[in-house]
């Protein structure tokens, strides 16, 4: 995998920057500038809007301040049981492997956390992470995120995985990572053959893709790997002004992700995080855009369109709704376009 930026500084070198790009200044509450060789190949540089870059190229708005946002809207900290393991619902678990990614999102939710420098989970914290699920035994799935899984070596991901499964062979493993747009090399056979050998229950992976464009080639095939080792695809899309607040945009991203086999899962809108608000779209604008794409997009298509609620409230669907009236006994529906129809209430 090859970083082509590593620094603001390097960037500044090397590209023309836009007025708000360029007036940017790197402090210890901003994330970091790390851009991958193969994500850089995808942008059009000559166009200071693309979808792309914004994701990646840092910009001034990033400092301005609002009172409703903060670095842990979802309260991560307050359902954390270790440094790593967040427990927040019954049934599952997430797993902060590691703060490291090879490409640092400016929407990442988890800025409090992510590019730190913290580094890789220790042996000892992956034990405590086995035990403490295994001491819970209503949590069936785990989610390894963090940062990014995909940058821990083979080997530490070997000892990850191993230790899960001696302590819950039944656990349901998400594997969350962004590598297959940034870095679709680091997708290797032998990283495939250490989740082949640990197969007593099911790993999904999980990927975020914004944008149609991010689906590359090389990203197709390294999603493949995972399909052909009977791992199934799932995405989770963020909600982005400039990347994808538009009808057309969204409906090409579910259809090329349903295309390659992956399921578009969820279309988050943006958490109200810190130095993000110039990338957030209006909740009204994401239901309007919900509301047309259960409109193009087949039942296999369609995502669940979520909002994570402030203050650890979880998530709830962003959607239209159809059911207008229950009255004599009769529910009244809104059709996909706008109609009325009946249905009775059955005793
Ligand atoms: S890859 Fe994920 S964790 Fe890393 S910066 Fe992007 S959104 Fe954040």
């Amino acid at each position: 995998m090859k970083i082509e930026i590593q620094s603001f500084k390097d960037l500044k070198n090397k590209y023309n920057l836009s007025e708000n790009e360029k007036a940017f200044k790197e402090s210890d509450k901003t994330l970091p500038i790390s851009i991958t060789s193969h994500f850089l190949s995808l942008i059009n540089l000559e166009d200071e809007n693309d979808p792309l870059r914004i994701q990646v190229f840092p910009s001034v708005l990033e400092e301005e301040e609002n009172e409703l946002e903060n670095i842990d809207p979802l309260e991560e900290i307050n359902n954390s049981k270790s440094s790593r393991l967040i427990h927040r619902y019954e049934s599952r678990v997430a797993l902060l492997t590691t703060d490291i990614c090879p490409m640092y999102c400016r929407h990442c939710f988890r800025r409090r956390f992510t590019g730190k420098m913290m580094g890789a989970i220790s042996n000892e914290e992956i034990c405590e992470a086995a035990d403490y699920i295994q001491k819970h035994p209503k949590i069936t799935e785990i989610l390894l995120t963090g940062g990014d899984v995909l940058t821990l070596s083979d080997s530490k991901i070997d000892f990850l995985v191993k230790t899960l499964r001696e302590k819950n062979p039944k656990l349901i493993i998400r594997i969350c990572t962004r590598m297959v747009v940034t870095a679709p090399s680091r997708i290797t056979n032998s990283l495939i053959d250490i989740f082949k050998k640990y197969n007593s229950a099911p790993f999904y992976l999980l990927t975020q893709v914004n944008h149609p464009r991010e689906l590359a080639p090389e990203a197709i095939e390294a999603v493949n790997k995972f399909l052909n080792a009977g791992i199934f695809a799932l995405n989770q899309t963020v909600m982005l002004k400039g990347v994808n607040d538009n009808y057309d945009t969204m409906e090409e991203l579910c259809n090329k992700l349903l295309f390659n086999r992956i399921k578009p899962y969820y279309v988050f809108q943006g958490d109200l995080v810190s130095g993000t608000a110039h990338l957030r779209v209006n909740v009204n604008k994401t239901i309007e855009i919900e509301r047309e794409m259960r409109k193009r997009l087949s039942g296999l298509a369609m995502p669940n369109f979520m909002l994570d609620l402030p203050k650890g409230g979880g998530k709830v669907p962003l959607s239209d709704c159809y059911l207008k009236s229950f009255e004599n006994n009769t529910y009244t529906f809104k059709t996909i376009d706008g109609q009325e129809r009946e249905y009775p209430h059955i005793t």
